[in-house]
């Protein structure tokens, strides 16, 4: 591709939860329209990985090792990525994990472990950098919601409330923020094939199959090319939406 056409030339990108699945291929994504990537994962190994991709892919990289429940971490990482790119222009809050179990059995530390990554991990990351983006007076940022925050679920009320939590966030953030010129969305996924959703079992998965039109799951590049629309000028207008990526499963 001409250099010229790219969407995100010389864009710095900080993605959490980098090192697999949505969050690799949004890395790998950002990457090919010419943005350079901070890779964020609590694992640094896999964190590595992703930066080796997006270095083959001819763009700079850094893999940063953090946890984003831990506020201390997350400023320390944006320091680390301010020393190297000197400025954020897409924040995509990515980092998510499920501990699904009926409601009243859910243990506290299940419930409280997928609100604090799913949740107050993206609140960590959206308040550290919209600091630097309400300086620069420009940024986008992107949440990674779920279809389930808007539907509820059986056995996940944790992930539910975490996940619809956000969406309040993310519409806060964008009437916060979009005098300073920054938006903020969330993509709310269906069903898509990573690792999160290869341990659900086949007569889970068939079922999930009979309610979705169009009749396969998503892929995490699907994913990553409506996160890259959102990063890019060509979503100027679009601030505070809740975009469904779903094969038509919640409508
Ligand atoms: P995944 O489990 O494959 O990847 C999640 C990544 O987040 C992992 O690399 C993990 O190490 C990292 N992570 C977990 N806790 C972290 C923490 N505290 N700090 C930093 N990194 C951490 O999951 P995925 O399927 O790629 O999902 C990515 C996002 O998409 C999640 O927010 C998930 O809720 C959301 N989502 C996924 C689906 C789906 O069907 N896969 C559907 C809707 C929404």
């Amino acid at each position: 591709m001409c250099q010229a056409d790219l969407k995100l030339k010389d864009k710095v990108a900080l993605v959490t939860g980098a090192g697999r699945g949505i969050g690799q291929s949004i890395s790998l994504c950002l990457a090919e329209q010419g943005a350079d990537i901070v890779a964020v994962d609590i694992d640094t190994e896999a964190a590595a990985q992703t930066v080796k991709k997006v270095v083959l892919l001819g763009r700079s990289g850094l893999s940063l090792g953090a946890d984003v429940t831990d506020s201390v971490q997350v400023d320390s990482l944006i320091n680390k990525l301010l020393d190297k790119f000197k400025k954020i222009d897409i924040l995509v809050n990515n980092a998510g994990i499920t501990r699904d179990g009926l409601l009243i059995r859910m243990k506290d530390e299940d419930w409280d472990s997928v609100l604090n990554v799913n949740l107050k991990g993206a609140f960590n990351c959206t308040r550290a950098a919209a600091k630097v983006m309400m300086k620069q007076r420009c940024g986008n940022i992107v949440n990674m919601a779920s279809i389930i925050g808007l539907m509820g679920n059986p056995g996940q009320a944790n992930y539910a409330a975490s996940k619809a939590g956000l969406i309040g966030l993310t519409k806060s953030a964008a009437k916060e923020l979009a005098p300073r010129g920054i938006k903020v969305n969330a993509v709310a996924p269906g069903f898509i094939r990573t690792k999160m959703t290869d341990v659900l079992s086949e007569d889970v998965k068939e079922k999930m199959l009979s309610v979705i039109p169009l009749k396969k799951f998503g892929q995490p590049e699907d994913v990553a090319n409506l996160v890259l629309f959102l990063s890019c000028e060509d979503s100027s207008y679009i601030t505070g939406q809740v975009i469904q990526i779903d094969g038509g499963m919640l409508m």
